[in-house]
């Protein structure tokens, strides 16, 4: 029996606040950004109060060890060609299957089953590229705007031996808070002081234009607030770019549809070596790779990132291509292999 419900494809099927008092609510709730002076302010932390924040991360993570070497580490680095690549781990949460409208929740429950598991997690990933003498940061998580569990890419950069005034080159793979927010302090400075901040031209259309994002509904007007605030951060330090543009030398844009208007990847290559970044095409990794029909409320065009996501993983099982992303679990490195229906990610 198919779990797929009809639905209709239309974009931004979020409830408002105060409707209901599902997951959905909850966290489109907490994500409800009207301007970064209402941000979160982060106070400084005593060394007690630093170890009570670590801990929630490390307990969720001991769950799904980042490394076998180092089941504490926030990071994973590889070579590819001449590149050092890091995966950078911002932090984790949870997602209520309420988050995946069109989805049976029976379906849910039997695919966590299967794999043994009783939480749909999710990690928020960043990616650190080190080649021919630039440093590239893709994505800076959500700082401490999802809680406690997360905002720690300072950590995770600090242990890959990076600083921000090192970062050359910034890219985001879409405006959403949990990919951007961490390039700004909770004043609206730019955290990263040297970086030019490249995005493409519709995703930053989009989001610089209230006329298109006002009359939505919430989260979406404030989220908007959020990205222009990161957008007049780094103010003539930004850079548009097309679809399948460079990035930096080696890295191009790689655009996959249906998440926002201008979201998309990247691949890397340097010499005969690949890596494809697959932007968010995945959030639930438990979830989605298995079943690749399965959308999330975050998609603003549910029906052409499921179309999206089944091709990018057609290609990358076909290919074997090594593959991270914006939510795997851990800091790590995968390839999908076919499993069914669907796939498997596998750490190489
Ligand atoms: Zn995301």
């Amino acid at each position: 029996m198919p779990h797929q419900e009809p639905h209709h494809g239309q974009p931004l099927r979020m409830r408002k606040r105060g409707e209901g008092g599902d997951e959905i609510g909850v966290m489109f709730h907490d994500l409800r950004i009207t301007a970064p002076q209402h941000l979160p302010q982060a106070a400084p932390a005593t060394p007690a109060e630093t170890a009570t924040r670590r801990l929630p991360v490390c307990h969720a993570m001991l769950a799904w060890p980042r490394t076998e070497e180092d089941p504490m580490s926030r990071i994973a680095t590889r070579t590819i060609g001449e590149a050092d690549v890091t995966i950078l781990t911002d932090g984790s949460t949870d997602f209520g299957a309420a988050l995946f409208p069109a989805t049976r929740p029976e379906h849910i429950t039997a695919l966590l089953e299967r794999q043994g598991i009783d939480k749909i997690a999710t990690n928020f990933n960043a990616v650190l590229i080190r080649n021919g003498g630039r440093t590239v940061l893709c994505d800076a998580g959500p700082r401490n705007l999802f809680g406690p569990t997360c905002g720690f890419l300072p950590e995770a950069m600090a242990e890959a031996g990076v600083a921000p005034e090192d970062v050359d080159v910034l890219f985001a793979t879409h405006l959403h808070p949990d990919h951007i927010a961490g390039m700004i302090s909770a004043e609206g400075a730019a955290v990263f002081p040297r970086a030019e901040l490249v995005v493409r031209r519709d995703e930053h259309g989009f989001w610089s234009d209230e006329s298109q994002t006002a009359p939505l509904p919430d989260p979406i007007p404030g989220w908007a607030q959020l990205a222009r605030a990161v957008l007049a951060a780094y103010g003539d330090r930004l850079r548009l770019i097309g679809p399948e543009d460079a990035i930096a030398p080696g890295l191009t844009a790689l655009p996959l549809d249906g998440h926002t208007p201008g979201h998309g990847g990247w691949r890397l290559s340097s010499g005969r070596a690949q890596l494809i970044h697959g932007g968010d095409i995945i959030h639930a990794p438990a979830l989605q790779a298995i079943d690749p029909e399965i959308g999330i409320a975050f998609d603003m065009d549910m029906d052409r990132a499921r179309v999206t996501r089944k091709r990018l993983l057609d290609e990358l099982a076909t290919d074997g291509a090594l593959f991270t992303g914006g939510h795997y679990l851990r800091p790590a490195f995968h390839v999908a292999v076919r499993d069914g229906s669907g796939y498997r990610l596998e750490r190489p």
